[in-house]
């Protein structure tokens, strides 16, 4: 959905007014513990058509002083939204600090409206009209308390947003930004990766709180591009160990995985591989997602650790050789640069088609170098192959006999080496000819 950011002062009364644009009473999360965070996303519904706002917080005077960390955010709006809305509050007029930001927003290639708050009355509707010297066109009046106003104003942003969002904000072809499930056991260090993954690259967390009830999101911006960790909620609340509450958090991992495309499962590296890594890695495989193994902890990590480490991984988790591959330190921040590559490299994998023309060439190659074994006298003959799916990739055999096990693993070796798929599973299924 495009993206809608609302900057302002604080106390201009941005909370309420978001709040009437979304339609609902609760006062907006000012805090989420545990949880680094500089703006706040909601998924907002007018006339049919679906936006996400996005709430700056508002400006606090930091080292560089106010001017610096207003014109900051306005910068960081008009790169990530669609359309900007700044709202000033009309009992106090434009100050010093709202001239700044107009200032940078007057530059804006993308479309920018100027909402004027606290217009509970005639005389100050009639004020408004001050703030077409900011230069943001037609001050709209609006009042948080009465609700007045808001559905005009609706109507505007949707008329300034685009029908579709901007393109680099999500990937090519997919809708939105592409969804991470940042998983793993209690204590491996989710919520300290997520504070890192946020804090390091200077990035956005936006809450997306969905219109359904339960799961809350967080938009991370790394390398310039967001994306949605999906149920970090979960991460806020410490799980307790009553054998119910586990069952709940495994469910809850496991809707995770499922609502993400890629999944991030974060290891222990100072301890022993343990059997809930393994359960974890198991459904990410179960559901087909793209994978990334990332070992945390990895300032804890010695020579011996290592070396133990490496004996474990090629007796426990030679299934998923396949999985990108990360060593960090949440706590240092080591290697936490490495996370967006990782998982870009899984996603294209994830995404990767074959065209069956150069397919089926390899395949000739491969099939005349080594054929597949004879069973019951009979040579089993593979006759083309074509790639059937994507996200995971998924091949379709058609052959004249059955392949077993052992070889079908050998054609799925190749085909990783010669076409790449690191960090996705690949599926491979058979289809015999009568
Ligand atoms: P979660 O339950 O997976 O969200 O784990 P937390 O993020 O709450 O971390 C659990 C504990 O591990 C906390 O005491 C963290 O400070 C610690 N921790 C997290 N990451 C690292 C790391 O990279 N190195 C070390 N030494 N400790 C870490």
């Amino acid at each position: 959905a495009p993206v809608l950011a609302v900057v302002g002062r604080p106390n201009v009364g941005k909370s309420t007014l978001v709040n009437r644009l979304l339609g609902r009473r609760e006062a907006v999360v000012q805090d989420v513990p545990g949880v680094t965070r500089d703006r706040v996303a909601y998924d907002a519904l007018w006339n049919g058509r679906r936006f996400t706002i996005v709430d700056t917080g508002g400006w606090e005077p930091d080292a560089t002083g106010l001017q610096a960390a207003v014109a900051a955010q306005a910068d960081l709006a008009m790169q990530t939204a669609d359309a900007v809305l700044l709202v000033v509050d009309a009992t106090v007029g434009a100050t010093a600090t709202d001239e700044a930001v107009a200032r940078v927003l007057r530059r804006s290639d993308r479309p920018v409206l100027l909402a004027a708050t606290k217009v509970d009355n005639e005389r100050l509707v009639a004020e408004t009209a001050a703030l077409w010297r900011l230069g943001l066109g037609e001050p709209r009046p609006v009042s948080g308390l009465h609700g007045r106003g808001s559905g005009d104003l609706l109507d505007a942003i949707l008329e300034a947003l685009p029908e579709t969002p901007r393109e680099d904000i999500g990937q090519s072809g997919a809708a939105g930004p592409r969804r991470v499930a940042l998983v793993g056991k209690p204590n491996v260090g989710k919520s300290s990766l997520l504070n890192r993954l946020a804090g390091e690259t200077r990035s956005v967390v936006h809450e997306v709180a969905g219109t359904t009830v339960d799961p809350v999101d967080s938009l991370v911006e790394l390398d310039g591009t967001l994306w949605r960790f999906v149920d970090t909620a979960g991460l806020r609340k410490r799980v307790k160990t009553a054998s119910g509450m586990e069952y709940y958090a495994s469910l809850r991992t496991r809707s995770a995985i499922e609502a993400a495309e890629v999944a991030i499962v974060l290891i222990d590296a100072s301890e022993p591989i343990a059997e809930q890594d393994q359960r974890v890695i198991g459904m990410v495989e179960e559901t087909g997602r793209a994978l990334v193994l990332a070992f945390n902890k990895w300032d804890l990590v010695d020579e011996n650790r290592r070396l133990a480490l490496k004996r474990e991984l090629d007796r426990d988790l030679v299934r998923v050789r396949w999985a990108e591959r990360v060593n960090v330190s949440a706590l240092t921040g080591r290697s936490v640069a490495k996370m967006a590559p990782a998982l870009r490299t899984a996603l294209a994998s994830w995404d990767q088609r074959i065209p069956t023309g150069q397919l089926n060439g390899w395949l000739a190659d491969l099939l005349a170098a080594t054929p597949p074994p004879v069973r019951g006298g009979k040579q089993p003959k593979v006759l083309f192959a074509t790639q059937a799916q994507t996200r995971p990739p998924t091949f379709v055999l058609f052959t004249t006999g059955f392949l077993e096990a052992g070889y079908r693993r050998f054609l799925e070796r190749r085909l990783r080496e010669e076409f790449g798929f690191t960090g996705s599973p690949i599926r491979l299924s058979v289809r015999v000819r009568e």
